[in-house]
């Protein structure tokens, strides 16, 4: 459920005309609603409650989207942070997110990061490697520190999602393999500067099946069990993200958050541990639109091309993983035509969708990209010298631009020669 709809034959954002953004901020630029991201966290925090012992944490997915006003907003509503770079824990911190509400995951931290994350405080590191559990001992060490660690197995389950957003199979580079994982607990509960507590597991975004998810816990279940018996003391339970969002009719429909709760108190009931939750497109991604306008369209050798402002830069995720965006006219007229729609940019990848019967639009009208509050402006960059999109946060009667539009002149100004000379 959303709060983009049609009032007076025009969309709006919560109380807010598409219109009245679009002439004041101009196009493309992405439209957040605060009562739709509110509320997705509020259903995702209920559909967990009671689970595990202890207060369950959910902690957001900061990579989904990262806009401050965002964190804050989530942050206030009562989630914690998954952060994958120490510019994401900074963020997180920056938002009013306690350290005891923040994980730290991904595969390739540096001792830098490692450091600064554990002097400011967090719940801990959601370890991908053996080779990384030395490092970040070594850092703690050299601060006098235990850092608080679980580790991410990679339980090797197929998830049914995009290759590119699959992340627990074998031929994936995340987490260590279940049959590796005694060996890895063991070599760590030896290493001086680390406190082993946790187990983590990630297996994939866009998750359309609790299936795979369920056998994904079955395998954690399982470890836990013989980490105890080998004398390791588990009591935290990190279950990661991936629950899919619906894209509209015709798209795959996810379970919904309630039935995920469901599934997780059945498989969880006897492990014994507090469980965390890492949402971030189900907090996020139905919460977002990509305004943009028609600037031209051309003919074409089957369906004319609906040339947009707004292009793969903008929005990669079509480009990236085929994803399917519901695309809709802020004014529809009721008449409906068959178009490709495509972005200005000089890749042939720029082709948001082909052949799609979608409203009727003609140049200068204004059309969305729906479900794009997730991995849409934290994706966007500024290839083809195109401004980076900003962002506009809704609140009712209320907008707020939380990201300006950052134009060609402000990244030429970064750039810079000045000669370095080893020899002088
Ligand atoms: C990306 C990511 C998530 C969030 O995934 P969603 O599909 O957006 O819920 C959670 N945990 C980790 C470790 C991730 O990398």
């Amino acid at each position: 459920m959303d709060h983009f709809e049609l009032r007076g034959g025009a969309l709006h954002c919560e109380g807010v005309p598409l219109e009245a953004i679009a002439a004041a901020v101009g196009t493309p630029v992405y439209v957040y609603s605060t009562a739709t991201m509110v509320r997705h966290a509020r259903v995702m925090m209920e559909a967990v409650s009671g689970c595990g012992s202890g207060a369950p944490l959910v902690a957001y997915a900061v990579k989904a989207n990262p806009n401050a006003a965002v964190l804050k907003t989530l942050g206030d509503a009562g989630l914690g942070a998954d952060v994958v770079s120490i510019g994401e824990y900074r963020r997180a911190r920056a938002a009013r997110i306690a350290a005891e509400r923040i994980v730290f995951s991904g595969v390739g931290k540096t001792a830098e990061e490692m450091g600064e994350a554990l002097a400011g405080g967090l719940l801990q590191f959601n370890v991908e490697s053996i080779e990384e559990a030395r490092m970040l001992s070594a850092v703690a060490t050299a601060q006098g520190r235990e850092a608080p660690i679980g580790f991410r197995i990679n339980p090797d389950v197929a998830a049914g999602t995009h290759a590119k957003i699959t992340t627990g199979t074998a031929d994936n580079k995340f987490g260590i393999p279940a049959a590796e994982a005694l060996g890895a607990y063991g070599e760590a509960a030896g290493l001086p500067g680390l406190a082993v507590r946790g187990i983590t597991v990630h297996i994939g975004s866009q998750l359309t099946s609790l299936d795979p998810l369920e056998q994904a816990f079955e395998r954690l279940g399982e470890l836990i069990g013989a980490l105890r018996r080998q004398g390791h003391s588990i009591s935290v339970a990190d279950l990661g993200g991936g629950l899919g969002v619906p894209h509209g009719p015709g798209q795959p429909e996810p379970p919904s958050p309630a039935a995920y709760g469901t599934m997780v108190r059945r498989v969880t009931a006897t492990w014994d541990t507090r469980l965390l939750f890492e949402p971030g497109r189900l907090i996020v991604g139905n919460a977002g639109v990509l305004l943009t306008r028609v600037v031209r369209v051309k003919p074409g050798a089957r369906d004319p091309w609906l040339i947009v402002d707004a292009g793969m830069n903008d929005l990669m995720r079509p480009a990236l993983y085929d994803a399917y965006h519901r695309i809709e006219a802020v004014r529809p007229t009721g008449h409906r035509s068959t178009v490709n729609v495509v972005g200005p940019v000089c890749e042939s990848g720029d082709t948001f969708t082909m052949g799609r019967e979608m409203d009727e639009v003609s140049e200068g009208d204004l059309i969305v990209f729906r479900t794009a509050g997730a991995y849409g402006a934290t994706l966007a960059n500024s290839y083809n010298s195109r401004p980076l999109t900003p962002e506009v946060l809704v609140d009712g009667q209320r907008w707020a631009l939380v990201r300006r539009r950052v134009d060609v002149d402000a990244l030429a100004a970064v750039q810079d020669l000045a000669w370095e000379n080893p020899a002088d």
